[in-house]
């Protein structure tokens, strides 16, 4: 397959400062070296962590800054160095483009927890304008040690998109904590992650309780996998299942009651936070934590390795994300839709409409 794109007129969507909406830009992308895989994007999901970033409600933001870390799109040519990718093959890149390759994070193929770790966007690189851009774009060049192979069939292509970042977050965690047969495992707010979360959970054989703010998710938790669907803002049903989690993952990106959810573990029952609200949730009461020897953790991302665990995985249960798909320029309405709680489960970029 040959590229029609040039390197230094690649279409991209992102912005200018914390205030502004989205709007076209032009970037460029650095020819591929030895080690580079040049990837033609197709698909590019939008993930709530895009928003936070490019409204700078994360400390740090550099700008411009183009979001977009669930790239998948086709090899359109490879470096000399490059054995295991070939021009055409179905690929997808992550929240990862490099690490130090040397710490012990690194060699444990957890490179998430690299103190180094260059993030699709916004982390730095010898690169114009110094830091990277993501994938709402057309192009993207990234080393092969951070490109992953996509096995499902390629009419999956833009569903597969989101399990670069809410597959592998809801992943990492499920198996960490070990989520299988015989342990019951809630999995609080259905977004992008939490959609992820419960079709993984579900797959790996755990009884899932799925736990929203939102009355009319209610039977589509149940589609997606979820053996009991709890509304979060209902006592009654909150009160029913008290003591009873072994493990419950919370992906919810607002501040909110973390008690709510830790009374519901069992004794050596684990709570792990995926979201990062702008806004610092409430602190939860120790005495709910010590009654019970109960854990609060969190959890980000995953590793390279365990990225394309999760990828053949998905690939073989024939798992995807529910999608729906935007075009380039209705990024903005896409991301007031997010906040609202208002999409079904992910949106997914077009980007042959950039
Ligand atoms: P999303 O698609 O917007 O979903 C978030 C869900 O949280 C909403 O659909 C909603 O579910 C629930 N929610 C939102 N506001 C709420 C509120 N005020 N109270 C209670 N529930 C609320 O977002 P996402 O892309 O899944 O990302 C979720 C969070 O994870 C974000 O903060 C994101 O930055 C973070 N994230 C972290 C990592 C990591 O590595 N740790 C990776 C990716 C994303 P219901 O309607 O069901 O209540
Ligand atoms: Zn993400
Ligand atoms: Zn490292």
């Amino acid at each position: 397959m040959t590229s029609t794109i040039k390197s230094d007129h690649v279409h991209a969507y992102g912005a200018q400062d914390a205030h502004q909406p989205l709007e076209p830009l032009a970037i460029n992308r650095r020819q591929p070296g030895a080690h580079d895989v040049q990837i033609d994007i197709a698909y590019c999901g939008i993930c709530h962590s895009d928003i936070h970033q490019v409204r700078s409600e994360w400390a740090g933001t550099l700008y411009p800054c183009v979001p977009g870390h669930e790239i998948v799109g086709h090899v359109t040519a490879v470096g000399s160095q490059v054995k295991d990718f070939k021009t055409g093959d179905l690929v997808g890149v992550g929240c990862i483009v490099d690490s130090c390759r040397e710490c012990e994070e690194c060699k444990d193929g957890l490179e998430n927890y690299c103190d180094h770790m260059v993030g699709t966007y916004n982390g730095p690189t010898q690169d114009a304008p110094g830091h990277t851009l993501g994938g709402y774009s057309q192009r993207i060049v990234v080393d092969d040690r951070y490109v992953l192979h996509i096995r499902h069939h390629k009419d999956q292509l833009a569903a597969v998109a989101p399990l670069l970042c809410a597959g592998i977050t809801t992943w990492s965690p499920l198996r960490h904590w070990q989520v299988g047969p015989g342990k019951k495992v809630g999995i609080v707010g259905i977004g992008g992650l939490g959609h992820m979360g419960i079709k993984l959970a579900h797959a790996l054989g755990a009884h899932v309780v799925a736990f929203t703010t939102s009355e009319s998710k209610r039977a589509d938790a149940k589609a997606l996998g979820a053996d009991e669907v709890v509304v979060s803002k209902n006592a009654d049903e909150m009160a029913a299942h008290q003591q009873s989690f072994d493990f419950i993952l919370n992906t919810v990106a607002a501040s909110h009651d973390l008690d709510a959810f830790l009374t519901l573990l069992k004794r050596d029952g684990t709570m792990t936070l995926v979201g990062v609200p702008a806004k610092a949730h409430p602190s939860p009461q120790v005495f709910n934590l010590v009654a019970k020897r109960r854990t609060l953790a969190g959890s980000m991302i995953g590793g390279i390795p365990e990225t394309q665990e999760m990828l053949d995985f998905c690939a073989q249960h024939n798992i995807v994300a529910d999608i729906e798909m935007i075009r380039a320029d209705e990024i903005n309405q896409a991301y007031e839709r997010m906040i609202k709680g208002d999409v079904k489960y992910r949106f997914v970029m077009d980007c042959a409409t950039l």
